[in-house]
């Protein structure tokens, strides 16, 4: 049971070509259908030859399917077995079967779902032009010369006809909800890809804050709506001799202090804070709706937790200086990124560790 649920999903998921795996269901179903002809013709008066060829179509279609299941060039086998299938195998029923007394002329049908679906490009077009051809001749054949045609039993073709539309119908309804389920597949698909790569696209892989790329979007948005109101600032920070700190306790070392970092952004950022990481060890955030006491307030409480509780040995603390400074109308993005990155400058000469403005 295990074995043919493994076989079936090596086969037939959604990660396998369609093409491939329309082209092995068309094979399975027209064996189904060939072996039920088989058994029909041992009761039906028909000539020899109507009686030979299903089961020599189930030997050929059989071999093609084992082929189908174990080669990689799909494209060649593919054209090979609906080629066999729709071009020569039902056109030569339809003249053994009696033509348009039996259900033929809808398997003929069918075969415009294989071309379309098993198919592309150049062969594609290949089998629609011999095929259509073909419908053509064989309509124009029976028309005009019907001795041509055996003579089949009015009780045996109604059965035959019946039989042939069902399963015609089936099949059509099978061919058109795979590729509906598969369309649904990949659309999905798609949505999940494209939502992750906008995820990747905005946010920083290691700390997992936004990135410089996204701030800057996000710094537009804000001005547009609180520049006027006087309550926007912006903090530049910048963690204190970190290259010390890589160099001493290594560069993973560095990264989990990056992330320790961050979360203290992140934990004292309430909905009306953005941070993002603007760089190496430099990190920016945006505090709106606040005066410029209350913002100075968050940030100075960000450079309190960080030394508290980001530590390496027994009493030493990681430090973090930080530049501040409130929007004023009017200023460009260059010179308020410019004023800010001079005063965590200020903080760094005077002595770091702080907050300057
Ligand atoms: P200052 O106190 O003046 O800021 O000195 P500093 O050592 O912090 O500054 P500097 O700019 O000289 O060094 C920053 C270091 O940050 C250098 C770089 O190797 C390291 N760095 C940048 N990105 C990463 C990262 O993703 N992970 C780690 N572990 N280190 C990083
Ligand atoms: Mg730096
Ligand atoms: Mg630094």
């Amino acid at each position: 049971m295990k074995g043919l649920k493994d076989f079936i999903v090596r086969h037939f998921s959604f990660e396998r070509s369609l093409t491939r795996r329309v082209n092995l269901i068309m094979l399975i179903s027209a064996i189904a259908g060939n072996i039920v002809g088989a058994f029909e013709s041992l009761f039906i008066d028909l000539p020899i030859f109507a009686k030979i060829l299903p089961i020599a179509a189930v030997v050929i279609l059989i071999i093609l399917l084992i082929i189908g299941f174990n080669t990689k060039k799909t494209r060649v086998l593919n054209f090979i077995s609906i080629f066999i299938t729709t071009s020569v195998i039902f056109p030569l029923m339809f003249f053994a079967n009696g033509g348009f007394q039996s259900g033929m002329p809808f398997y003929l049908l069918v075969s415009s779902v294989f071309i379309v679906v098993g198919l592309k490009g150049i062969p594609r077009l290949i089998l629609f032009v011999i095929d259509l051809t073909e419908i053509v001749l064989l309509c124009s054949i029976y028309f005009n010369h019907s001795e041509l045609f055996p003579v089949i039993d009015p009780g045996v073709q109604a059965f035959d006809i019946s039989s042939s539309l069902v399963f015609s119908f089936l099949i059509m309804f099978f061919f058109a909800f795979f590729v509906k389920k598969q369309h649904e597949y990949d659309s999905k698909k798609i949505k999940e890809f494209s939502e992750l790569y906008k995820k990747q696209a905005n946010t920083d892989e290691l700390t997992g804050l936004y990135n410089r790329r996204y701030f800057k979007e996000f710094l537009k948005i804000a001005i547009s709506t609180f520049g006027d109101t006087g309550k926007l600032h912006l903090a530049m920070f910048d963690i204190d001799d970190f290259k010390i700190i890589n160099d001493k306790f290594g560069h993973l070392y560095g990264d989990e202090v990056l992330k320790k970092f961050s979360n203290i952004l992140v934990d004292e950022s309430f909905d009306s804070i953005f941070a993002c990481r603007y760089g190496g060890e430099e990190f920016l955030i945006l505090i709106p709706k606040r005066t410029a006491e209350e913002a100075l307030e968050v940030v100075e409480r960000i450079l309190q937790k960080t030394r508290d509780t980001i530590k390496y040995e027994e009493n030493h603390s990681v430090t973090v200086s930080a530049g501040f400074i409130t929007y004023s109308k009017d200023m460009s993005y260059e010179k308020l990124l410019q004023t800010v990155d001079a005063n965590l400058y200020k903080a760094k000469f005077s002595g770091k560790n702080k907050v300057a403005w």
